[in-house]
Order: C-alpha cells, then sequence, then structure tokens
C-alpha cells in the first residue's frame, strides 16, 4: 500500500475523534444482554417453517461408531471424511428437517454466500460439481450439502428434526450415550461435536417487542407462506403492506433491496451502517474457474487461505474484495499472520485502514442520491471491526421512494415497539409486518454453553471442567477426561472467512483420529502434559488485538463493545500453518492422544 497520511482528508486524528463518537452514539451499558432469544412465548421461532412436523419413529438404543451432532457442513464433512477412511455407522443427528445447517434455516430473499462458491462449497473435486455463479445462491449451495450427504450415503442413519440434549461418557461399555429430545438414548464409540457457531437467532430486547400485533419473524425463519415469492424475491404478499426492518448487517444488505420491490413501503431502522463494498456476481463457467484437473477446487481455496492468513502467494486466483482487503483483516482473524511486528506497522495499518474505509464512505456518496440518507448510511469505524458486506444493489434500494432509512443510533437503537408500529425518536412508524435481521447469539448453543451437557469420565462436566481451568485441549479437537470426544469450532484452532475450508480440513482430520484409534485398539484421550504443551504453543505468541476491539464500534467481534477477552484462542500462526502442522502431526505416531484402552 502507497498511501500517506496525507492522502486521507481530515487527518487521523479528527478522524480517531470522529470513530469515537460514534462509538459513543451506540454503545449500551448493558451490552449483549440487551438481546432476548427467539424462543418461548411469541412464536417467532416458529420450529422449523421447512418441514410439515416431525414424523413419529420409534426411539433409537442402539450402538453406532461415530455420532456427529450437527447436519451442517461441519458435520457433513466428518460424514463423508469418516466414509473416506472406511467407517460404517455413522449417524448425523440434526435439529433441521434435512441436511444444511446455516443453508438449511437462512432461506430469505437474497440469500447468497458472501465468499466464492468456488472455494466455499467443499469437495467440488470430489463430488465433480462446478457452481454456475461466482457467489452462490443459498439454494445452491443448500443442493450442494444434500449432493455430499447422497454421495456418502448418510441419509439411511441420520436423524433430522432431533436435538440431541446430553452427551454421557458410559466407562462400562467404553462408549457414549446420546440422549436426544425423541426419547432416543443410542450408544456411539465416538462423539464428533459440530454444532456451529452463529445459530440461535436472537431478537433485540426492546420494550414491547411481543406486544407487536402485525405479522413478525427473523430472517433465518423467513415466513414466504405469509409473503409469498422465494429466495429470488416476487413477493406479492407483500403488496400494499408497510414493511420494517431491524438490521442492517451481512443479513439485512441482502434482504432490503428485494424487500423494496415487493412491499408498498419498506422502513430500514438502522443502528450501524454496514460498510457495503463492490460485489460483482456474474455467472462463471468451469474454464473461468480453471476446473479442467484434478484438484483445482483444492489448489483455489488453499490460494485464498493462503492470502487472507498473510501467507505468500504467487497469484491471487479468487481475486475478490477479501483477497484485496485481506491484511485489514488482521483483526479480525486471530490467526493471521504477520511477518513485521515493528512500531511502524500500527501506524502504517491504521493510514490503510483510513484509506480504505474513505473510498467505501465514498461509495457511498456516489451511489445515493439524497445527501442526509447518504451520511447515515456511512460507515465511521475501522474495517475490521464489523464483517465487512458486498452488495452492487443495497445502495440503489435507497433512491426509491418507497424506502426509508430511520437512523436510531442517536437512541441506541428502536426506543419502543407498540401493538402497530416502532418508536424512534418519539415518531411512531406504522407497519403490517416487521422483520427482524438481528442475527445469532454467539457462544450460547452447543458444548461450550452448558446447553448440550456433556458429562465425561467420572460424570465430569465439560462446562464445569472448562471453568475451573479454562478449556484446555489438544489442537482444539480433544480433551482429557473425556475420550472419544472431538470437537469442531474456532476453539484453540484455526479461523478463515472460508470457514467450511477450517470445517473441512477439521473433518479430515477427525477421521483420521478415529482411524487411528481403530488400527491401534486405542481410546482418544491426551494426556494433561499433551494439553499442557498445546496450550503453551497457543500462549506463547498470541497477539494482544483486545486494545483494537474496546476501540471498536460494538457488535458481536467485541461482545457489544467491551472489547475481547484477551486469552489465547486460536492458533496463533494463520491457519496456513496450523494445518501443515496437523498434517505433519497426523503422518507421526499421534502417541499424544492414543491411549490403551484398559485407561477407560
Ligand atoms: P448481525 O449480528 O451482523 O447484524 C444484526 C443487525 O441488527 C445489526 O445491524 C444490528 O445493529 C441490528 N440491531 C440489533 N439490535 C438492534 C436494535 N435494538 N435496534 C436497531 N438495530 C439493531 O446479523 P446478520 O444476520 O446480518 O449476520 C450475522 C452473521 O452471519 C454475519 O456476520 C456473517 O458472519 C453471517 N452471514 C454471512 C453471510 C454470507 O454471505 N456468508 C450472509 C449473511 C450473514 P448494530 O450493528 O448496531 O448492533
Amino acid at each position: 500500500m502507497t498511501t500517506t497520511q496525507a492522502s486521507i482528508p481530515d487527518g487521523l486524528a479528527s478522524l480517531r475523534q470522529r470513530y469515537q463518537q460514534e462509538r459513543e452514539r451506540r454503545v449500551r451499558p448493558d451490552g449483549a444482554r440487551q438481546y432476548r432469544d427467539t424462543e418461548a412465548e411469541f412464536g417467532y421461532y416458529a420450529a422449523d417453517p421447512y418441514v410439515e412436523g416431525p414424523t413419529g419413529r420409534e426411539a433409537l438404543h442402539d450402538t453406532v461408531d461415530v455420532a456427529v451432532i450437527g447436519g451442517g457442513f461441519g458435520g457433513i464433512l466428518t460424514g463423508a471424511r469418516m466414509r473416506q477412511q472406511g467407517v460404517e455407522r455413522v449417524r448425523i443427528v440434526e435439529k433441521g428437517g434435512d441436511f444444511g445447517g446455516t443453508w438449511y434455516w437462512n432461506r430469505y430473499p437474497g440469500v447468497h454466500c458472501d465468499v466464492e462458491s468456488h472455494i466455499y462449497l467443499p469437495m467440488l473435486d470430489e463430488t465433480g460439481y462446478v457452481p454456475e455463479w461466482k457467489y452462490s445462491p443459498g439454494d445452491e449451495i443448500r443442493r450442494h450439502a444434500v449432493r455430499i450427504a447422497e454421495k456418502y450415503d448418510l441419509y439411511p442413519d441420520a436423524l433430522f428434526s432431533t436435538a440431541v440434549t446430553s452427551l454421557t461418557w458410559d466407562a462400562e461399555s467404553g462408549t457414549w450415550i446420546v440422549a436426544t429430545d425423541r426419547g432416543d438414548a443410542f450408544h456411539a464409540t465416538y462423539v464428533v461435536t459440530a454444532t456451529g457457531t452463529l445459530s440461535d437467532p436472537k431478537l433485540p430486547g426492546i420494550p414491547g417487542i411481543e406486544t407487536f400485533q402485525g405479522h413478525t419473524f427473523h430472517t433465518s425463519r423467513w415466513d414466504y407462506a405469509y409473503t409469498g415469492g422465494t429466495p429470488d424475491g416476487g413477493m406479492t404478499g407483500l403488496t400494499g403492506k408497510r414493511v420494517g426492518i431491524v438490521g442492517t448487517g451481512a443479513t439485512g444488505v441482502q434482504v432490503i433491496p428485494l424487500l423494496a420491490e415487493d412491499a408498498q413501503h419498506v422502513y430500514v431502522f438502522q443502528r450501524t451502517p454496514s460498510s457495503v463494498d463492490v460485489r460483482g456476481n456474474r455467472r462463471t463457467t468451469a474454464e473461468d474457474v480453471g476446473a479442467d484437473h484434478e484438484g483445482w477446487s483444492r489448489e483455489r481455496r488453499e490460494n485464498f487461505l493462503r492470502i487472507v492468513s498473510g501467507e505468500s502467494a504467487d497469484r491471487d486466483l479468487v481475486a475478490d474484495g477479501w483477497t484485496s482487503s485481506a491484511a485489514l483483516l488482521e483483526k479480525l482473524l486471530p490467526s493471521f499472520r504477520r511477518e513485521d511486528n515493528g512500531p511502524d506497522f500500527e501506524a502504517a495499518y491504521e493510514v490503510a485502514d483510513a484509506t480504505k474505509m474513505d473510498e467505501l464512505r465514498a461509495r457511498v456518496e456516489q451511489a445515493v442520491t439524497d445527501p442526509d440518507t447518504a451520511e447515515k448510511l456511512k460507515p465511521w469505524y475501522r474495517y475490521a471491526c464489523k464483517r465487512p458486506t458486498f452488495s452492487d444493489k443495497y445502495y440503489a434500494a435507497f433512491n426509491r421512494d418507497n424506502v426509508s432509512l430511520v437512523d436510531t443510533a442517536d437512541t441506541h437503537g428502536i426506543e419502543r415497539i407498540t401493538g402497530n408500529g416502532v418508536v424512534v425518536g418519539g415518531e411512531t412508524y406504522e407497519l403490517d409486518c416487521l422483520i427482524f435481521a438481528t442475527g445469532f447469539s454467539v457462544g450460547v448453543s452447543g458444548v461450550h454453553s452448558g446447553k448440550l451437557p456433556v458429562h465425561g469420565r467420572d460424570g465430569v462436566q465439560l462446562l464445569h471442567a472448562m471453568a475451573q481451568e479454562g478449556p484446555r485441549t489438544l489442537h482444539g479437537f480433544t480433551s482429557n477426561g473425556f475420550p472419544n470426544l472431538i470437537r469442531m469450532g474456532s476453539l484453540h484452532n484455526a479461523s478463515s472467512v472460508n470457514f467450511s475450508h477450517i470445517l473441512d480440513e477439521q473433518a479430515v482430520h477427525a477421521a483420521a483420529l478415529v482411524a487411528a484409534a481403530e488400527a491401534e485398539d486405542a481410546v482418544l484421550e491426551p494426556s494433561r502434559a499433551s494439553e499442557d504443551a498445546w496450550i503453551s504453543v497457543l500462549a506463547k505468541d498470541a497477539p494482544d488485538h483486545e486494545w483494537f476491539h474496546a476501540e471498536c464500534t460494538p457488535g458481536y467481534y467485541n461482545r457489544e463493545g467491551l472489547g475481547r477477552p484477551n486469552a489465547p484462542s486460536a492458533y496463533p500462526h494463520g491457519a496456513v500453518a496450523f494445518h501443515d502442522l496437523l498434517r505433519q502431526w497426523r503422518e507421526g505416531s499421534m502417541a499424544e492422544v492414543l491411549q490403551p484402552r484398559t485407561a477407560r
């Protein structure tokens, strides 16, 4: 980057001040407690709009080789990679009515993946599928999830519309007892948890939210029975309707242009504007993406991972908004690798950041005709403070007569919801329909939240063990006291904006662990000494980004403005280095995790 401080109009000092002021307009003393869950009394959760209702089946009390909790890409890839290792009985348990996870639930109008489909969709080499668009619509992604599940024969043993309620290690049989909300209590020699990170929809705890008499739902449970249409639009049910939408994150940015086409009027209730960069979606051919040889997709996603992890790459195959801004994502990706730690780095980084954000603010001015609206849509924070978004349709929607932007920053969000509308700045906006694009709770689902209790050896609860000593793992996957339990996710592991790639590497590793345990007739369980060694690797070069997030505008990246906990949670040398480390470790004896079966 060859920018200088002089290229930033008001200089960095005034920019910092502006960022601080904008943060203060939004930060709230109740932090993450401002939200409430979507279950309970007023039906926003709508169970599962995509199935007729749970079909009756007998409760299961049998035994399988591997139980996988979660049927999103993490679970499907685990199943597929287990099959490649010759594992026979793999049972995936999934809350939804089919495979797909995030892409099963999120079918809102405009839903697309904002990571390139040729690297986001896993197992393209294995399935022979070449996506048709640079950025796939949600339906194509969901169909691909099904394609993988069919290819690896994961349907016969899968349990859908079923939630696991507890996991209990049974020392007598050397298996886990998997209990579910459908009365199952089956045994599994190994359990893999792939429960996702952003899966439980959340609602703002706005006073009066439960009193709204119009129609209302969360974007991850889109009610097409009410709106009509499909994820491509055509929502004839909204003709003549006044529609409010709360939330302008990655979801809101995709939904709003399509709502604008069909509703009589759309009120967009915004608290913090997203940064919205160029999308450039287009049809692609196999030739465009070099899909002419075995391994093309693997090469492409490795190339992307190198660039967004800060590693050198001789070319940029994906060449999109993520790769061009990769260095600016450093604070967002805890495992970004940086060679230059010198004192000049932060200053140069801040200038590059300001230049990028300036470019994005200029984009708003060019695209939005009303200057007041344009001003309100400008993002005033550093690039990695919020998830960047991409759209070529979003800003144009605000030039329509039937779209109004209602900025709520001065009141720290919407003041009140009444029976017939939304109150901001003392004014009531009357609505027929109110849609919540308010995102998902972080850390409330799955084994790390306690919502899914895990009782290991001697009845020790995983969550209690973590509360007492902090998280202890080997490579993020296995823990002492919890034999044959493999956890997927970001803890003590690697991360990337292309998370399906991370999940695939994790699935390969999980399957290799199971294959090694079977080959050695062993139990998977690291010693405490192995955990200690791994924790010291994580702590040694852990980046200190807390100061950065403490200065950011509030959001789920910084616990709603409180900054990030500084405990090392990810491998500090980048995802590429982490995957190399795992690969080399697997080529060794894997002895740190293999205990004799008598050690039960
Ligand atoms: P987010 O959590 O990113 O956004 C929630 C929105 O609701 C924010 O704009 C927030 O404002 C707003 N909000 C919350 N409470 C209030 C309130 N009381 N008054 C007014 N506004 C309020 O959720 P999303 O569903 O948009 O995205 C979640 C994540 O899902 C993304 O970060 C991304 O990781 C993923 N995603 C990925 C996509 C992809 O293409 N790969 C597409 C869509 C989502 P504020 O910012 O002020 O808190």
